[in-house]
């Protein structure tokens, strides 16, 4: 790994900072995975849902291989099944096999993860213990009781949509901007950063794992530039009282013209707790 590329330990060493490429299309994808990994990336965040993985592994065969200075070992990369993906016999055909290169495949998505966590909260036993727990957080879904939960049991969370997903498709345009916080703007002020770098610094460093989405060069080598500076536990805290509660990512349907969350009768809905 990179020296800016530092590791949490799960069943192989995971590095705290990660591309995302939800929304990162086919066109675009194969050169932000190449930057970042020229970058110092070793953790790339896919999932086949997302339709561009067969481009993503195009990136990895041209970085990676004896010659290219990358062992495709060294390259931490995760995927993710579909709630309707979990019978065996589907694994296979949704799994990455299209990715030339795949080290780790977690089939965990936030859902089934919360219910794995909330029977392991309920009954201390689960079926199979999960290793690492992909959820949404960024400063206005801080998810301190969840991370709580998941160092108890010694398990990793990484946080998706961490600089608050802006190019979600269903973004109002009056909502609060993450990035243009202002206890966060200061902070980016103080150490000479940027907000985003501020962002994932405060996660990196109270240990979540980290995939900010990027398909632009600079933003893509500033996101991983968050290993030389340390902020004070005091501005830990400031960055953690930005909390709002604000959840982005709930999947919703439409019933009698209004957008509701989908599975929300569900019994083991995640989103209905308090994180
Ligand atoms: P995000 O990483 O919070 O935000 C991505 C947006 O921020 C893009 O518009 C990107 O623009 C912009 N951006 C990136 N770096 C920036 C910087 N330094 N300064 C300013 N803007 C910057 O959003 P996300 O894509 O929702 O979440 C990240 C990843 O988490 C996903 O891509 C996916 O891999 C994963 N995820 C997983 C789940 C799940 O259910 N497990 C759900 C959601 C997301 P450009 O691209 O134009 O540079």
């Amino acid at each position: 790994c990179s020296p800016g590329c530092f590791t949490i330990f799960t069943v192989h060493p995971m590095p705290l900072v990660g591309l995302g490429t939800w929304k990162s299309e086919p066109g675009q994808v194969k050169q932000a995975v190449i930057w970042a990994l020229q970058s110092g990336y070793r953790h790339i965040d896919c999932a086949p849902i997302y339709g561009n993985e067969p481009e993503i592994g195009e990136a990895f065969q041209e970085m990676m291989g004896p010659e290219k200075g990358i062992r495709r070992e060294d390259v931490f990369v995760t995927s993710k099944l579909w709630n309707t993906k979990h019978h065996p016999d589907d694994v296979e055909p949704c799994s990455p096999k299209n990715l030339s290169y795949i080290v780790v495949v977690l089939n965990l998505n936030e859902f089934n993860s919360a219910v794995e966590c909330k029977q392991q909260r309920n009954s201390s036993v689960a079926s199979i213990k999960p290793t690492v727990l992909q959820v949404e957080s960024h400063p206005y879904l801080a998810q301190v009781e969840l991370l709580a939960h998941c160092r108890d049991r010694s398990l990793v969370m990484t946080a998706y949509s961490p600089l608050g997903s802006p190019d979600r498709a269903w973004k109002h345009p009056e909502e609060p901007v993450l990035l243009e916080e202002p206890a966060i703007a200061a902070l980016a002020k103080k150490y000479n950063k940027t907000p985003a770098q501020i962002i994932i610094r405060w996660q990196t460093q109270r240990g979540v794992v980290t995939i900010p989405k990027s398909i632009t060069e600079s933003r893509i080598k500033e996101n991983i530039q968050v290993f030389d500076f340390t902020l004070e536990p005091e501005e830990m805290n400031q960055v953690t009282a930005v909390h709002r509660g604000w959840r982005y990512i709930v999947p919703t349907i439409t019933v009698d013209g209004k957008s509701v969350p989908r599975d929300a009768a569900h019994p083991h809905y995640p989103f209905n707790d308090p994180y």
